[in-house]
């Protein structure tokens, strides 16, 4: 990969606040740097807004509104439409600044951008298709109309590991609704939502329609827009604990929310699994995004019978990895986000092993530029071990025997999280009952990926409130009316 190319390309990327369809500095002129994790380099400047600034941004969003809830479904689609296609034909420049910002494999940013583009086609196939119902009320006497109404304009915050996927789906399905938007993107990774902004613009997207504040004042900024009143909706993807806070905020407002949290996935192995399908399936839903993410399987919970085989059959998977900057061909482990979270993992895998885990392989930071941890396979892990209870959220695959199922199922539900599970078993009941028994919003029967754009993504307990595409994903930015009239 040219340094060339990159360097155009973060030049090309616009730096400033993007309100009512234009490009702004921020009010006081503030930038802050955004850094390649790879390197620790800063590698761009964009605007930091002011509270001001995001008054400005929910007015534009404000403003745009009626002219947007009215602009007939077929339109809101096309353009929808029109940003995928136009997001396929620049999806090389878009992976590589995901892979610049954030610092994930060439190869699985032009996966997130296959993923992510697909909520602009599916939810640009759902706007037309937006219904209400009518009918005779049980007495006879009158007619019952049901209407869906955009419920207007909404504050999207997404997180750094996933940049692109997880922008478009909160926009995709708010502008499919006829909602406007302002959007704050993470910190860490913000150059992906302002690349496209440009694809939005690009496509004949009206002004203020979407709307973008990049910031490090994110309380002061956050606080200002959740408690204004004409907000009608928060939708947030990141951490529990802010999660939290921000239910707290809305609840001022009586604001609609969707809370995509954390999670802390069990990955069941049963002694009658495929074993092959079982470690490709553990190498995805662990090592993908260098374990940065919410589907991110916590909590390897494997028969004891196969406990050892799983195991050494992982770690020679993991010792093939090759680490490297995201660019380099054959790369499988980028660097972590920051040197906060390699300090952090390093921090769980030795509290795992001062507990009496086995190390079998990695283990440490690595001692080369940039944020890296060595991907790490740990067995007989202890109960009580920190790991298995918070989200690792870093490339350390743990394992802990069981004896029975209803060991696993014991051991999968102790947890506060709910978002996905994996199981794995060639028992077809056994696999029922699973589906049947573990407290999750969504799960892996012998498959270790269940991310889709058509599916409802979201979880049970402190994983969250809402879903996020599937035909679940607009009703999220919808209102229901319903109207009596008279028996004609
Ligand atoms: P985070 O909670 O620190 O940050 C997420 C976003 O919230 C960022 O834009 C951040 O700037 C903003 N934020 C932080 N403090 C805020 C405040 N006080 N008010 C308003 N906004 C604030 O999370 P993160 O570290 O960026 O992301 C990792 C977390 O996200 C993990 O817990 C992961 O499981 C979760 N996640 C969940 C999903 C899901 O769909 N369930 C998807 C991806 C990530």
């Amino acid at each position: 990969m040219s340094d060339n190319r990159e360097a155009e390309l973060l030049d090309a990327v616009p730096g400033g606040l993007y309100i009512a369809g234009e490009w702004r500095d921020a009010e006081d002129g503030a930038t802050f740097a955004v850094h390649d994790p790879s390197t620790g380099q800063a590698v761009k400047d964009v605007a930091s807004a002011t509270v001001a600034d995001a008054v400005a941004a929910l007015d534009a969003a404000c403003e745009a509104g009626p002219a947007w809830a009215a602009t007939p479904p077929r339109e809101r689609a096309e353009i929808l439409r029109r940003t995928f296609d136009l997001l396929q034909e620049r999806k090389e420049d878009v992976a590589l600044l995901m892979t610049v910002e954030m610092g994930k494999p060439l190869a699985e940013a032009r996966g997130e951008v296959a993923y992510g583009g697909e909520f602009l086609r599916w939810f640009s196939e759902e706007t037309p298709r937006i219904q209400g119902r009518y009918g005779t009320n049980p007495e006879g006497t009158g007619r019952m109309i049901v209407t869906q109404h955009p419920v207007g304009p909404c504050f999207l915050i997404t997180p750094w590991n996933f940049p692109l996927a997880m922008a478009t789906r909160k926009i995709a399905p708010a502008l499919a609704a006829g909602c406007t938007v302002v959007v704050k993107p993470a910190g860490l990774t913000p150059l992906t939502t302002l690349f496209l902004v440009q694809l939005f613009e690009e496509a004949g997207l009206p002004a203020g329609v979407v709307n973008v504040v990049t910031t490090t004042n994110t309380g002061p900024v956050s606080e200002a827009i959740i408690g204004d009143p004409r907000l009608r909706k928060v939708s947030f993807t990141g951490s529990t604990s802010v999660g939290q806070k921000l239910l707290q905020q809305a609840a001022g407002g009586v604001l609609r929310t969707s809370m995509e949290l954390g999670g802390n996935a069990p990955f069941v192995v049963f002694e009658d699994a495929d074993l092959d399908r079982a470690v490709d399936g553990a190498i995805a839903a662990k090592f993908r995004n260098i374990g940065q993410a919410c589907t991110a399987a916590n909590r390897f919970i494997v028969h004891r019978s196969v406990a050892d085989e799983f195991a050494r059959r992982v770690t020679e998977r993991v010792d093939a990895f090759r680490v490297g900057r995201g660019t380099e061909d054959g790369v499988t482990i980028g660097p972590l986000i920051d040197d906060r979270a390699v300090q952090k993992t390093g921090e769980l895998v030795q509290d795992a092993v001062d507990r009496g885990a086995t190390l079998r392989t990695g283990g440490s930071a690595i001692d080369r530029p940039g944020s890296f941890y060595a991907a790490t396979v740990l067995s007989d892990v202890a109960a009580g071990s920190d790991l298995l209870r918070e989200e690792i959220f870093g490339p350390v695959l743990a394992i802990v025997p069981f004896d029975d199922e209803d060991d696993a199922v014991r051991l999968a539900n102790d947890t506060e999280y709910g978002l996905v599970s994996y199981v794995f078993t060639q028992d077809l009941a056994r696999g029922q009952r699973m589906m049947e028994r573990i407290e999750t919003g969504m799960m892996g029967l012998n498959v270790g990926v269940v991310s889709n754009a058509a599916a409802p993504f979201g979880g049970w307990k402190m994983s969250g409130l809402g879903r996020e595409g599937g035909a679940e994903g607009i009703h999220e930015y919808l209102q229901t009316k319903y109207t009596l009239t008279p028996d004609p």
